[in-house]
């Protein structure tokens, strides 16, 4: 018996959940129940973050939380309460197997069966934004190594254990060399440990369009945050619907498991909604407790549904579907279908040997890091590149040079281009000039003379190289 974490959400949240516990309850699931209430309700209570405190005692108890989508209320300061889960409790590896169910749901590609594995805590995601200028707004983008590591060994693991034969990943570090460049390198190294496995990188603007034109060729993709984001749902989408796709969030100690789409406020009380999405989720957590026979019962049970033609409003087509049927219904049937198997979709056999190998991660022995410079971020309202360069290197130290300016990226000084859009928001770099090694005392001179200059100094980035080798980009021309 495994003690699971139940909320039943918002809108549609409800029906699907209650289909998903009677469905798998039906099938022979070893599971008790703690029920929480998260969402709308908490949300307009006035507590911001959506989920009460004993609540998260009760999640981190049980380990594993089975919920319902819920709405986000509109307007500032509501917290994402998926976004909140997945950080607090590690859950870094978001996977979402999407497969089309050809002929009996309708889809452009027959033969799509790919798993998107998507990394769940990094990136943009950590929401660290500033307004700096009157003009301009940064959000950190933030990626580890640990966070690669995790989530690429995630994904070749998986591949392995799930007889899976390529890893395909997606990342644009054309353009961002050190954090893009940090996640493909990583591929490249945990690669090698899985010589069995089929391995590739696509850049993900035409990785993308492949993917949405030929997803055939595509088995598991593994990708940052927000790319895998948008990512999986266009490919939930045109395997046949958002209401078909579950997702598993995977930590070390907990996991939560889902439906991918939300909480489709307009069909909620009508007994209308697909409960498939929440079905797919709760079968991974089956397969995740290691309940792999009554895992594999629900889904055949379900495969077999979908190709009785017994579908709901949203996948139901005339010609090719037989019955259409609300929530309950469709609960109903795959109930009674539990112990058949599909005879043209594939049916499954999950091995209760199916564990993925992952070690906890250790950490590295530190590189050898050395300051050889520092970027001064300045809020200048003037246009000319070369006026800023003469204001800033009034400040320079002896032996320290300004050696370069950039605005949002592009070289502007020396020579930049007259066609080159300017912002307030300037970045002045400043080296050694025999490339000895700066201090921090004289980032701090520099700031001094800043201040003193009447140099308004919105923020500082050190410039670092680890083992002798840059931790830090060029200008855009330089
Ligand atoms: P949505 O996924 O709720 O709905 C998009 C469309 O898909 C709608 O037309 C809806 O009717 C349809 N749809 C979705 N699930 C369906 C199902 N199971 N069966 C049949 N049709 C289904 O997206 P939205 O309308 O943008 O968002 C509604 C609310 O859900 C928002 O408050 C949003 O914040 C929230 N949301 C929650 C989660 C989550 O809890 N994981 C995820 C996404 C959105």
């Amino acid at each position: 018996m495994t003690r699971i974490t139940v909320a039943k959400g918002d809108g549609i949240g409800p029906e699907i959940m209650n289909a998903t516990l009677e469905i798998i309850k039906a099938a022979g699931a070893q599971i008790e129940i703690d029920e929480i209430e998260v969402g709308e309700k908490v949300y307009l209570s006035g507590n911001t973050s959506g989920i009460a405190s004993e609540s998260w005692d009760i999640i981190r108890r049980n380990k594993i939380f089975l919920k319902a989508p819920i709405t986000t209320p509109q307007g500032g300061g509501y917290k994402s309460l998926n976004v909140t889960t997945r950080k607090f409790l590690g859950l870094y590896s978001n996977v979402r197997p999407c497969m089309s169910l050809h002929p009996f749901v309708e889809t452009k590609h027959p033969k799509m069966d790919i798993v998107i594995i998507r990394e769940n805590e990094e990136d943009l995601y950590a929401g660290i934004e500033h307004q700096q200028t009157d003009e301009v707004i940064q959000c950190l983008k933030l990626i580890s190594r640990p966070g690669c590591e995790k989530i690429v060994r995630y994904a070749f693991e998986y591949a392995k254990v799930y007889g899976r034969k390529k890893v395909t990943c997606f990342t644009k570090d054309n353009i961002m060399k050190q954090t893009d460049g940090l996640f493909h390198q990583v591929f490249d190294e945990i690669a090698l440990e899985y010589p069995e496995i089929e391995n590739e990188h696509w850049i993900i603007d035409i990785g993308a369009a492949k993917m949405a034109d030929t997803p055939e060729i595509f088995d598991v993709i593994v990708t940052l945050n927000l790319y895998g984001d948008v990512l999986s749902d266009i490919a939930a989408q045109i395997a046949g619907s958002v209401g078909l796709a579950g997702s598993a969030n995977i930590g070390e100690e907990c996991a939560m498991f889902e439906a991918i789409h939300g909480s489709a406020p307009r069909r909620a009380g009508q007994n209308m909604a697909n409960p498939s999405g929440l079905l797919e989720g709760a079968v991974m957590m089956l397969n995740h407790i290691g309940q792999t026979e009554i895992a594999e019962k629900v889904q055949n049970a379900w495969l077999k549904t979908i190709e009785d033609g017994i579908h709901t409003y949203d996948i139901f087509k005339e010609g090719i579907s037989k019955q259409k049927v609300g929530t309950k219904e469709f609960a109903q049937a795959v109930i009674t279908n539990l112990g058949n198997k599909p005879s043209i979709l594939k049916e499954v056999s999950f091995s209760k040997d199916a564990v993925l190998n992952l070690p906890k991660y250790v950490k590295k022995p530190s590189a050898k890091k050395e300051l050889v410079g520092v970027d001064l971020f300045v809020d200048w309202k003037g246009t000319d590149p070369d006026e800023i360069a003469e204001k800033m290197k009034r400040i320079i130290l002896e032996n320290i040079n300004l050696t370069m300016i950039t605005n949002r990226g592009i070289k502007v000084w020396p020579e930049g281009f007259k066609e080159t859009f300017c912002t307030d928001h300037w970045r002045c770099r400043f080296k050694p000039t025999n490339g000895s090694l700066m201090t921090k005392g004289q980032i701090i001179a520099l700031l001094s003379n800043a201040q003193l200059s009447k140099i308004d100094v919105i923020k500082t980035e050190n410039l670092y190289e680890f083992d002798g080798k840059a931790g830090y980009s060029l200008g855009q021309g330089q």
